[in-house]
Order: C-alpha cells, then structure tokens, then sequence
C-alpha cells in the first residue's frame, strides 16, 4: 500500500492508502467532498529495520550479479574429538 497525497482547499492535506498505481486526479475530500487535487512529495522509502534491508540489498545485487562458482568447495576434515575432559572418561566402543 501507498501514501497518496492530495490538497483540499479548505481543509488542507488528506492522505488516501491504495495499492501502487492505482492513484486517481483527485480525491473527494472527506469533509466537503469537494474533489482535491492530487499533490505529489517525495516518496517516503521505508524498509523497516536495517536487517531486513540488508537482505533487500543482497537480494538486489545477486540479481545483477549473481556469484559464480569457479572450483569445487574444499573438502571437509574429518569432525574432531571431543576435547572436553568430562566426555573422555565416558566408555568408548
Ligand atoms: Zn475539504
């Protein structure tokens, strides 16, 4: 959803939420219902907290260049031992 704006001229700014592109000329005000014309400001860019527009930016930039993998990834070592002391006294088979 976005923020229309429009500018009845006795009762100032009314703001109107619909659905990108869907904004009409005018707005009827919702006082006198006199039709408002439509203002246009600057878009007001929002995207929540910094987490989620990290994800936005990553996702942007993978779709304009993707990452290609060149080599096989490494191979994985074998998982170590257990280091802590108390799990060496347990049986082992
Ligand atoms: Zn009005």
């Amino acid at each position: 959803m976005v923020v229309y704006q429009y500018r009845c001229a006795g009762h100032g700014v009314l703001e109107v939420h619909r659905p990108i592109g869907t904004a009409t000329d005018r707005e009827p005000c919702p006082d006198c219902a006199a039709p408002a014309p439509r203002v246009f400001t600057a878009p007001q860019l929002s995207f929540g907290s910094v987490r989620n527009r990290a994800l936005l930016d990553r996702t942007e930039r993978t779709a304009d260049d993707p990452a290609v993998v060149s080599a096989l990834p490494s191979r994985r070592t074998a998982p170590r031992a257990a280091t802590n002391p108390a799990l060496a006294r347990l049986p082992r088979p």
